[in-house]
């Protein structure tokens, strides 16, 4: 067996006497070693080393190749070993890279120009390549390293994600971004296709629904048709055009029913604009796509993911406002009975009625900070009521056949009945 008393060259001979490799292949499985090298210059110079040390056999009179793994290691490693086999011993035919069959250089390149092409009439600063896992490149990638046991190799994915993405930020004039970057470039080795996606933009504001039967997002019926003809997504949905995205989704502190309108200074709100292709704008060229007489959004700031958890968890009161109907009419000094009996109290409540298909049947209490009751007419009252996150208002007024309690028709002793509501503040720090 042939030794060149340097570990690393025998291991480069064992390489090149097991399998055919590239320059850059054979380079990747060394790439600890030398600094400031690509794959391929180290590869390169690995084979020149090979070919000095083998030529120095050749020329003495010991020499301990055999013929036989002359010509194997010259059709393996290529130039420059192949052209001394040839000139001392005879013909040989070069085969193509176990690993990459010769085509990594090319499939580089071809990769960078798809990637190029996707980035055109694309927003963004900064940009990220990935590479997907399990190609058959890497398989053989694998075979070939626990064969050798070569421990110093650097995968066949790092290397084409370095590459491409070395040659997209030179092109490009952009820098790596590994934590944000607007745009994911995700590489497939064997159909050699090329996904994009940018980054999610966040942005911040509020809106209000000025009038009632707005859905907060859109709701269908079981006959797919729509249950409200508008909705704050489907508002929020003419961003699309703006930023040229996949979708919009948004993102909402709570929600309020549909029949309920959202007034004071609105609730908060973040959109999450899905997969942009544009990513420079102006607020008010959002704010502008976004006008619309019954529900007004606006936007405030871009925003981001941490955010947005935010204000789905945020828990803040509110004050609400009810019209009731009271079919058996009502006195003046009943409205002490309610205010007093509701002001200041913890309603139990069980999941309503009216949800108990789309939600558990769970307990809960909600705390109704003020109650202040005023009468409209001998059959109508206006509550104003400011309470916990999260209490069901409607059931309230009505009880709920008893499933939420204290409630105005309890107090009351009689039937009372919810007209109109609306949330007239959620509460802001
Ligand atoms: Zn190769």
């Amino acid at each position: 067996m042939f030794r060149s008393s340097n570990e690393l060259l025998d291991k480069v001979f064992k390489a090149l006497l097991n399998y055919p490799l590239c320059d850059r292949c054979l380079g990747r499985l060394f790439a600890k070693y030398g600094l400031g090298l690509s794959n391929p210059e180290r590869g390169r110079a690995l084979k020149i080393l090979l070919a000095m040390i083998i030529h120095k056999e050749l020329s003495s009179s010991e020499g301990v190749l055999s013929k036989e793994d002359l010509v194997r290691i010259a059709e393996n490693g290529g130039s420059p070993i192949s052209e001394l086999v040839r000139y001392y011993v005879g013909s040989v035919n070069v085969r193509k890279c176990h690993i990459c069959g010769n085509k990594l250089d090319m499939l580089i390149n071809e990769l960078t120009v798809k990637c190029l092409d996707l980035l055109k009439n694309r927003d963004f600063k900064s940009l990220l390549v990935g590479v997907e896992k399990n190609s058959t490149y890497e398989e053989r990638e694998k075979e070939v390293v626990s064969v050798l046991g070569v421990d110093s190799w650097e995968s066949i994915r790092r290397e084409i994600k370095r590459e491409v993405g070395k040659k997209l930020h030179l092109i490009t004039s952009t820098e790596p971004n590994f934590r944000e970057p607007d745009v994911l470039l995700v590489l497939n080795l064997d159909t050699e296709e090329v996904k994009i996606r940018s980054s999610q933009i966040f942005l911040r504001g509020y809106y209000l629904k000025l009038g009632r039967h707005i859905s907060q997002r859109w709701w269908y019926s079981k006959d797919g048709g729509l249950r409200y003809r508008m909705s704050v997504e489907g508002v929020a949905d003419k961003l699309v055009g703006v930023f040229l995205s996949d979708g919009i989704l948004i993102h909402a502190a709570g929600r309020e029913d549909s029949d309920a309108r959202m007034l004071g200074g609105g609730r908060p709100l973040i959109i999450e604009v899905v997969n942009p292709r544009r990513r420079e704008f102006r607020l008010e060229e959002v704010n502008n796509a976004l006008l619309e007489e019954w529900v007004k959004i606006r936007v405030l700031t871009t925003s981001s993911s941490k955010e947005l958890e935010e204000v789905k968890k945020a828990r803040k009161p509110k004050v609400y406002r009810v019209v009731v109907y009271v079919p058996g009419g009502l006195e003046e000094e009943e409205l002490k009975r309610i205010e007093e009996g509701l002001s200041n109290s913890v309603v139990r409540q069980r999941t309503p009625r009216r949800i108990l298909k789309r939600k558990k049947d769970v307990l809960r209490y909600r705390k109704i900070h003020v109650l202040v009751a005023r009468m409209l007419s001998k059959y109508l009252l206006e509550l104003m009521i400011m309470c916990e996150s999260g209490l069901y208002v409607k059931e309230v007024i009505t009880g709920d056949e008893g499933r939420t309690s204290p409630s105005v028709s309890a107090l009351l002793g009689k039937e009372a009945l919810p007209i109109f509501l609306d949330v007239l503040e959620y509460v802001r720090d």
